[in-house]
């Protein structure tokens, strides 16, 4: 079974988490971005896997070396938007200006246009679905923004947990949403990486992976940021909650992921659903009923 390696490329002071950074003053802080690239991608190397890296368009304007050393080395470049805005804090307008700068930036960098978006912190949630339509008129086939559990802050709750084909009026898109375990009670827990692998123990997020390819026999999709590998960050958050879910576990992750890597199998996301997939969801699913 083939899973879905994915990589969000962006600084340390970019997460949501990390308050008063905003786009006119990310030029003052010391960039860390391509170091930690470079381990992810030597961890990568390590087991000879490609995956999709959702690269942040300010990144690929600003350390456009780091994007062309991430394409050749075999991996798939996706687009994590370009300011790293919540998709539901900012209008349509806003939203679609934004994902055709970070396009543009992306292939400026590098010559590729990206098919694969993934947004901010999940943040295509029941209020933001709209984001759809506009990311298909943006020339994206895949989006991996939709995360199905329950959160604070992003997810919709009751959506399908595994890949399916979306229908909006612009043309289909291809949703593939980040690992989830289905528990008693109808409880869906997040398995995909990112903080729950930092913050749990492995074992956690190798059980869920299991049960994703052996029981339901299908393909999990994994995510992490490079800033993750980075023992050294400066940190940046306020308040107890945002430091837990953002700077606890960082020297165990490379560790966690070097294990991953070695007991499951990892591709590119365009590798494991290419342009179209079998399945009943093939025909499509009209974004109406997502939405209600
Ligand atoms: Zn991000």
């Amino acid at each position: 079974m083939l899973n879905v390696l994915t990589v969000d490329v962006e600084e340390y002071f970019h997460p949501s988490e990390v308050p008063a950074t905003s786009i006119g003053n990310w030029n003052a802080y010391p960039s860390r971005v391509e170091s930690q690239v470079q381990a992810a991608l030597d961890l990568l190397d390590r087991h000879n896997v490609k995956g999709t890296f959702f690269v942040l368009g300010w990144v690929a304007d600003h350390h456009p070396h780091v994007v062309r050393r991430i394409l050749a080395a075999g991996h798939e470049i996706g687009c994590h938007s370009y300011a790293h805005r919540l998709v539901f804090d900012v209008t349509p307008a806003e939203f679609a200006s934004d994902t055709i700068r970070a396009v543009r930036a992306i292939e400026d960098a590098c010559g590729v246009t990206p098919r694969c978006y993934r947004a901010p912190s999940y943040s295509i949630t029941l209020r933001s679905i709209w984001a759809l339509e506009i990311l298909v008129e943006c020339g994206f086939t895949h989006d991996s923004s939709i995360y199905p559990i329950s959160h604070d802050r992003y997810g919709i709750p009751g959506f399908r947990r595994h890949v399916q084909v979306l229908k909006t009026p612009a043309g289909p898109i291809t949703e593939i949403p980040v690992a989830t375990v289905e528990l008693p009670g109808q409880r869906i827990a997040p398995v995909g990486g990112g903080a729950y692998l930092r913050l749990l123990p492995y074992r956690y997020t190798g059980a869920g992976i299991r049960r994703i390819n052996r029981l339901e026999n299908q393909p999990a999709c994994v995510y992490f940021h490079p800033w993750e590998l980075d023992e050294k960050l400066p940190r940046m958050t306020k308040g107890f909650l945002s430091g837990l879910r953002t700077y606890t576990g960082l020297s165990a992750m490379a560790g966690k992921i070097d294990r991953l890597l070695g007991e499951f199998r990892f591709a590119r996301m365009m590798d494991v659903y290419p342009s179209r997939i079998a399945s009943p969801h093939e025909a499509g699913i009209a974004l109406r009923a997502v939405a209600g």
